[in-house]
């Protein structure tokens, strides 16, 4: 599949670690064992799960496979082959707006030649599907109604003027955003007689705060944010937005509902760029390119080449 370079300079380089990854480590190891490349802490971190792993990779069809995603991909086809588990493909395509019309095909296309052969998803089939988030829309709302009816969430009905009026102010003001939880004060009775004549609203999850959680890379980790003395101005909430207003769910809510029902047991992203902003809030394991391509892992669609222009350029990596 992937051509080794026949050059032993490139595989005796020290292996490059972006700075905010090199800041997370040396949180946990020296940075001297860093630059060895000989980690032990995150070594034992490492270690193959006991029971056979179901992983996923589940792309937006809102662009072309670009290297950094097939390398994902990749990362998680292993852990599910080497565990005997199963590798699933899941097309999470809920921002119909910016579909590419033959970005599926491509996907399946660029995938199939890197060898990912994925054991459940669209074409194949399997018994948790079906794998394309756009057909799932019921499931979603379900579970939505269900978080309401628990108190976990509610429906907002603010408008776009409200919102935006409440954001400059808070920016006006020097505040951060947030959300003033007008709508939870709304009873639930009033909510449903409000949605059932139509009014226009969200549903947002009620967040008192997040659990920490156990990264295998990371450790444990988290977004803990608890009030400070900001909120004493004016206190405001994170409250995401997990139903928008035209019915589709985000992916807040699709991709959580989807890993549970489909019995997913490990989570294999990448951190998504070397800027500052960091995807690891939601999730459970960050791949961690320390030993494998000598080039930096931190990409975008901007400036990696899509999977499709390698392959028909016959251009091998690593
Ligand atoms: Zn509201």
């Amino acid at each position: 599949m992937l051509r080794r370079p026949t050059t032993p300079t490139v595989w005796a380089r020290r292996p490059w670690v972006c700075t905010q990854c090199r800041a997370r480590y040396s949180s946990v190891a020296p940075a001297s064992n860093l630059r060895a490349g000989n980690n032990n802490t995150i070594n034992k971190k490492t270690k193959l799960p006991d029971s056979p792993a179901r992983t996923r990779f589940a792309p937006s069809p809102t662009g072309y496979l670009h290297l950094g995603s097939l390398r994902t991909a990749l990362f998680n086809y292993l852990l599910a082959k080497r565990t005997g588990g199963q590798f699933l493909l899941r097309i999470e395509d809920t921002d119909q707006k910016r579909t590419i019309p033959d970005a599926e095909q491509r996907l399946y296309d660029d995938l199939r030649w890197a060898g990912l052969h994925w054991d459940e998803g669209p074409v194949v089939g399997g018994p948790y599907g079906p794998y394309r988030q756009s057909e799932r829309t019921a499931i979603y709302r379900s579970h939505a109604q269900e978080l309401i009816e628990n108190g976990h969430a509610y429906r907002c009905f603010c408008s776009a003027d409200r919102l935006d009026a409440f954001a400059r102010h808070r920016s006006q003001a020097g505040l951060p955003a947030g959300y003033d939880r007008k709508c939870g004060e709304v009873s639930a009775e009033e909510s449903e007689e409000r949605a059932a004549k139509g009014e226009a609203h969200v549903v947002r999850l009620k967040v008192e705060g997040y659990p920490m959680f156990n990264d295998l890379v990371y450790g444990k980790t988290g977004q803990n944010r608890s009030p400070n003395k900001l909120d004493l101005i004016e206190r405001v909430y994170d409250d995401p937005i997990l139903i928008k207003s035209d019915g589709h769910p985000t992916y807040h809510l699709a991709n959580v509902v989807d890993d549970h029902l489909m019995k997913i047991t490990h989570v294999i992203r990448g951190t998504v760029s070397c800027d500052g902003r960091d995807a690891k809030e939601d999730a459970q394991a960050h791949t961690l390119i320390r030993n494998g391509c000598p080039r930096p892992p931190c990409t975008s669609r901007s400036t990696t080449p899509s999977s499709g222009r390698l392959r028909s350029s016959a251009t091998y990596l690593c």
